[in-house]
C-alpha cells in the first residue's frame, strides 16, 4: 500500500511573525522556516504505518517554490522513501494545491492521502477536503487515531463535542490533529541517508492545471493589543461585568 503525504513549508512555529509595514503581507526576509507541524506529524504516522508492514512505500510531495525541497528532505529523513516537488508560486491557494496533489494521485495511485489539518500560516483548512471532492474518496479529517485492517480505515476524529469513531474505506484521505502521534526526531545519520533518497521535480506550468488566483489579500493586519484584565472582588461583581460585555 503506497501512502502519499502532502506537506508545506510555512514559518517556524516560533517564530514571532512581523507584518511588512505598508500591510501587504507578513515580513518574511531572514525568517525561519519549517515544515508544517501538522505535516510532520503526517509524515511520522505514514512511517509508522510502514514500520508495521502495512505500507510498502511513503512519498512526501510539496508545491511550492525551489526551497521546498529542503522541508521534503527533512521528511525524507524522518523516514519517508520518496519525494516529488512541484515548482511553482511561492504560496499557490489552496485549490491550486489539491488540484495538483489529485492528478499526483492519478499518476502515482496510493491507497492513503494524509494531509495536515491546517497549515498554520494561512490556518486555510481546506487543501484536505477539497483533495477528497475532487478524487470523489472518502475523507476523514482532524483524526487522532488511525487503524487499517484491509481496506477499512479506523478513524477517531476530533470534533466539538468530543471524540467520533468512523470507519472509511480506502482509498482515502485524511487529516491529521496534533494529538495523532508525537514525531521523531530526525537522527543525523537519517539526515545523511535522506540527500540520497530520490527527488523528482515537477513544473507547476507544465501539469495543465487552473491556477487561476481566486482570492485576493486587501490588506495584513497585527492583531489587537492584548487589554489588561481586571481583578474583580466578589461574583456579584463578576456577573455584573459580564452582563457589561453580553
Ligand atoms: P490548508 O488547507 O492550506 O490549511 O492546508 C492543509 C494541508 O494541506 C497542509 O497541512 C498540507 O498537508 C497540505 N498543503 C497545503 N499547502 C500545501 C502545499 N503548498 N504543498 C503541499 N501540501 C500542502
Amino acid at each position: 500500500m503506497k501512502v502519499l503525504v502532502a506537506l508545506k513549508r510555512v514559518v517556524d512555529f516560533n517564530v514571532k511573525i512581523r507584518v511588512k509595514p505598508d500591510g501587504s503581507g507578513v515580513d518574511l526576509n531572514n525568517v525561519k522556516m519549517s515544515i508544517n507541524p501538522f505535516d510532520e506529524i503526517a509524515v511520522e504516522e505514514a512511517v509508522r504505518l510502514k514500520e508495521k508492514g502495512i505500507a510498502t512505500e511513503v512519498v512526501v510531495c510539496s508545491v511550492g517554490s525551489k526551497a521546498c525541497q529542503e522541508t521534503l528532505r527533512f521528511a525524507l529523513a524522518l523516514g519517508a522513501d520518496r519525494a516529488i516537488h512541484v515548482d511553482g508560486d511561492d504560496s499557490p491557494e489552496p485549490l491550486v494545491v489539491a488540484k495538483v496533489l489529485a492528478q499526483i494521485c492519478k499518476d502515482e495511485s496510493p491507497s492513503l492521502v494524509i494531509l495536515g489539518k491546517q497549515a498554520i500560516d494561512d490556518d486555510c483548512n481546506q487543501v484536505g477536503q477539497m483533495l477528497s471532492a475532487l478524487l470523489d474518496w472518502p475523507q476523514g479529517t482532524f483524526i487522532s487515531e488511525l487503524g487499517i485492517e484491509g481496506t477499512v480505515v479506523h478513524i477517531t476524529r476530533e470534533v466539538d463535542g468530543g471524540l467520533e469513531k468512523n470507519q472509511i474505506s480506502l482509498p482515502a484521505v485524511v487529516t491529521t490533529d496534533l494529538r495523532l502521534n508525537t514525531p521523531r526526531f530526525a537522527a543525523l545519520p537519517n539526515i545523511m541517508k535522506a540527500k540520497t533518497k530520490p527527488l523528482a521535480t515537477l513544473e507547476l506550468s507544465s501539469m495543465s492545471i487552473d491556477i487561476t488566483r481566486r482570492l485576493e489579500t486587501l490588506k495584513t493586519m497585527e492583531p489587537p493589543v492584548r487589554q489588561g484584565g481586571k481583578k474583580v472582588a466578589n461574583v456579584q461583581e463578576l456577573i455584573d461585568q459580564i452582563k457589561k460585555v453580553i
